[in-house]
């Protein structure tokens, strides 16, 4: 067992939405022993205990990033995470990436679905000790028809591709539902809309049938496993949410339908906007295309009204970054989600960050155990330089997440080793097109300091 840790004298935020306030919290083995006077008392009957003051700081429940891919190795495209990625590499380099969350003051994530299903290795190998990580809740392929999901044609008409699974009928479906259950996901994740080239114009489109979805959920749930979708659009969330999934990613462009269902149900929603606002707010420098940035845009502006009335409608809403792609990398964006659901929704900081702490809980399935700083729940807590409810986004300021304990054990915040290129990682590109005109005018960047990892 740990030695008991008694931290003194900081500002308490709940992560229940509660306003901060002042208490000592006991931390023993890796549960939160008791808070306030009972801490002080309960410290006194101890023959070892550490005491650490942290006047001026504020202690919190540690982040939990309820869409976080880590097998993705903060990828440029869908060809790079299909194509390019190898299964003991990638979780090897999500073991590295790990420590750059936990650095964030990332203390749990659910990772939808991973290249080679490998999360449900690497969450093993953090369950053991074997590597240092947040507590990790994972899906394994996602289920996807043959229709496709956001890779359009890029996804073989059967079998794996990347990440996903395609299923075509019933006994496809049993069959994977069993076998993934089998190898340990702790969720089915279904890719429930997706794009199709030819018919891009109509949006994400719901790709399965109301009893396949029946289907996934029956046999899922029959096994104790619950079921999470991928929906954009106004069929698809109603369908996935009249079969019974527990938890909605996306939930964009939702119809009146399809929203009384979600609030009569109460499914928890992650939008995942992070991706989409920080390419509304710096795809120009990256040089992203416009329509895909307006499209983007578009997807936070048009569904602002009803995550308020989801919000409103006591549905809870959790924070998740997307990261594992370039426009979101590890460790730079896991609490802007909270900065989100402030300007678009209307949230107050501390309902945001119950958003990313107490609600998200239910994304690790340990509602009730974690994401909250009270006695009995397990010490998944970090010690914050400054006070992150007068201002979210000091969470993202390098320095100031000074201390993170995951299960009662403080972690390690030392920087990653610099790392140097993996043959074969990243996809190579020719850069911009290069017209006669471009190549007389003189005009050109300069080339990247460093050949990116090719
Ligand atoms: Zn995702």
């Amino acid at each position: 067992m740990n030695q008991a840790i008694l931290l003194d004298n900081a500002q308490l935020i709940d992560g229940n939405g509660r306003a901060p306030f002042s208490a000592a919290v006991l931390i023993e083995g890796d549960q939160i022993a008791a808070m306030g006077e009972d801490a002080l008392q309960r410290v006194g009957h101890l023959q070892h205990a550490r005491r650490i003051d942290l006047a001026g700081k504020t202690v919190m429940p540690g982040l939990i990033d309820a869409h976080c891919h880590l097998s993705f190795d903060d990828a440029a495209s869908n060809p790079e995470i299909f194509y390019q990625r190898r299964n003991a590499l990638s979780a090897l380099v999500a073991a590295y990436n790990a420590k750059k969350l936990l650095r964030a003051g990332v203390t749990g994530i659910l990772d939808p679905d991973s290249v080679f299903e490998n999360m449900v290795d690497v969450r093993d190998a953090a369950e053991a000790g074997v590597i240092e990580a947040p507590r990790i809740s994972c899906g394994c392929y996602a289920l996807i028809t043959a229709v496709g999901g956001t890779a359009g044609r890029l996804i073989n008409d059967t079998g794996i591709t990347g990440y996903y699974k395609s299923v075509q009928g019933k006994d496809e479906i049993v069959a994977e539902v069993r076998r993934q259950v089998k190898v340990g996901a702790d969720w089915i994740k279904v890719h429930v809309s997706g794009v199709v080239p030819r018919y891009a114009h109509l949006g994400e489109r719901c790709s399965w049938t109301q009893e396949e979805l029946n289907l996934i959920c029956e046999l899922a749930h029959d096994l104790g496993v619950p079921v999470m979708g991928h929906c954009r659009g106004s069929q698809s969330t109603y369908r996935a949410a009249k079969a019974g999934v527990d938890l909605i990613f996306h939930g964009t462009g939702m119809d009146e339908q399809a929203l009384d269902l979600v609030i009569d149900k109460k499914i928890p929603v992650c939008p995942a906007f992070t991706f989409q606002a920080n390419m509304v707010d710096y795809g120009h420098r990256l040089g992203t295309d416009p329509a895909l940035i307006s499209l983007f845009a578009r997807e936070i502006t048009d569904s602002a009204e009803s995550m308020r009335r989801l919000v409103a409608g006591g549905v809870p809403l959790l924070t998740g970054s997307e990261a594992g792609f370039s426009m979101v990398p590890y460790g730079h964006w896991h609490y802007r989600e909270m900065e989100v659901f402030m300007r678009y929704f209307g949230m107050s900081s501390l309902q945001a960050i119950h958003c990313a702490t107490g609600a998200g809980a239910f994304a690790l399935k340990m509602a009730g155990q974690t994401g909250v700083v009270a006695p009995g729940m397990k010490a998944d807590l970090l010690v914050v330089d400054g006070d992150p409810s007068q201002d979210v986004a000091i969470l993202g300021e390098p320095g100031r997440i000074v201390q993170v304990f995951v299960g009662g054990q403080s972690v390690d915040l030392s920087p990653p080793r610099e790392r140097k290129a993996l043959a074969g990682w990243r996809m190579p590109s020719m850069g911009q097109q290069l017209t006669r005109e471009f190549a007389l005018s003189g005009a050109g960047q300069t080339p990247h300091s460093q050949p990116e990892e090719l």
